[in-house]
């Protein structure tokens, strides 16, 4: 007999991106080649900078633990750098680094959850939050996406629908991934009256917020009045605007009673993010925006192609990413599910794609592209799809 692991983690399901990349190793293995739009990872590297500062920093000797809460530097770049971008007073007292935005996520729901609590998840939302929220013992409920053609929506009666004693949270991601919207003013205001009429936390995941197009503008729902702010702990980090995801460089911004909670429980996950990170991240934050910028527009360039490629594809629409490096096209009932067609995508062309009921049910009828990818690549997989959808029809 062995010893038993932990209930809650027997129930972890795995990542339905790290599967779909496994069946293709396996193809792969065996001469079929493989066009992958389903990694959200920039295929850029990460900014001369960081690496310069990462490099000077090891080198020199800054090897030791740090202050759970974050290197002061940083805390201080990162404050500076909210209030000035994301227009809303933000100070040291309000950050703690973190490894990632998964370590923002993490600690974040352990500070503001316990077991039992439910936490509104509006679809389509990233898969991980599930998982994030289960592992504290609190309990996900998915709340079904109001769609207005092939554009999800805020629909405020669908939130509330949800709600009950138990309802302690709200997870927000904008700009969105899977769908790349940014959400709008009013309806950023339609979640906070929920959260405020029901005394409700709103975790805010904001890790696009600078990879935004044309006209478009990112508004942290934190901005809105001090009230909101107090209520909210928004997550972020450098992995997408600044191609930095293996650097596990991440941040919480919270009201300063929260965050001083978060870094104790960063204390007790991982002690502090990696020291020498933390220097180079101080000198991104200082020296990088120029590469954001370059990369956002190579983004945009790339998310133009998707859009004129997929309107040439008969019976599917979609709504214009405005935001992410993430497209969220649907497709024609006749062709089956999101989930069949992205299979048979991989298995028939070789083509990567996730299917959409791993993002909520009400997004069955989708599938995800991520354009964090080359043009020369993109237009191979459009010509796979191409090929793909002249098969079935419309
Ligand atoms: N939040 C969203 C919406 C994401 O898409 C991702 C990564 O794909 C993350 C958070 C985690 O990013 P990281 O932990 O690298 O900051």
């Amino acid at each position: 007999m062995k010893p038993k692991i932990s209930r809650i983690a027997e129930q972890l399901t795995g990542s339905a991106i790290v599967e779909n990349r496994r069946k293709a190793d396996l193809l792969e293995a065996k001469g079929i080649s493989i066009v992958d739009f389903g990694v959200g990872e920039p295929n850029f590297q990460a900014p001369a900078c960081a690496v310069e500062a990462a490099i000077e920093s090891i080198k020199s000797g800054q090897g030791n633990y740090i202050d759970p809460r974050g290197l002061p530097e940083l805390r201080q770049e990162i404050a500076e750098m909210v209030t000035r971008r994301h227009s809303y007073p933000v100070n040291q007292e309000n950050v703690v680094v973190t490894a990632g935005s998964y370590g923002a996520l993490t600690i974040a729901a352990r500070t503001l959850l316990d077991a039992g609590d439910q936490v509104l998840l509006p679809e389509p939302f990233w898969g991980p939050y599930r998982n994030i929220v289960q592992l504290t013992g609190a309990v996900p409920v998915s709340v079904p996406g109001t769609a207005v053609g092939a554009k999800f929506v805020v629909d405020p009666e669908a939130l509330r629908a949800q709600i009950t004693p138990l309802t302690r949270a709200l997870v927000i991601n904008s700009p969105n991934n899977p769908t790349g919207r940014v959400l709008a003013i009013n309806e950023l205001h339609a979640v906070a009256e929920i959260a405020l009429e029901n005394n409700l936390w709103i975790i805010s995941d904001e890790v696009y917020s600078e990879l935004v197009f044309d006209s478009a503008k990112h508004i942290s729902i934190a901005s809105l009045s001090p009230e909101v702010a107090a209520r909210c702990v928004v997550v972020s980090s450098l992995s997408k605007s600044f191609a930095m995801t293996g650097w596990r460089l991440g941040y919480c911004i919270a009201p300063p009673e929260v965050a001083q909670v978060i870094a104790r429980i960063n204390h007790y996950s991982v002690r502090c993010p990696t020291s020498f990170v933390q220097y180079a991240a101080v000198a991104t934050l200082r020296g990088a925006w120029d590469d954001v910028e370059r990369m956002r527009k190579a983004y945009l360039g790339r998310r133009n192609l998707v859009i004129e490629r997929i309107s040439g594809l008969p019976g599917v629409s979609m709504d214009p990413p405005q935001g992410t490096f993430y497209a969220f096209p649907r497709i024609p009932e006749s062709w089956g599910t999101g989930k069949s067609f992205a299979e048979r995508l991989l298995n028939e062309e070789g083509v990567i794609v996730s299917a959409g009921d791993a993002y909520g049910k009400s997004a069955s009828q989708h599938f995800r592209i991520s354009f964090a990818t080359s043009e020369k690549i993109l237009r191979e997989g459009f010509d796979r799809i191409d090929r793909m959808t002249a098969k079935l029809g419309v």
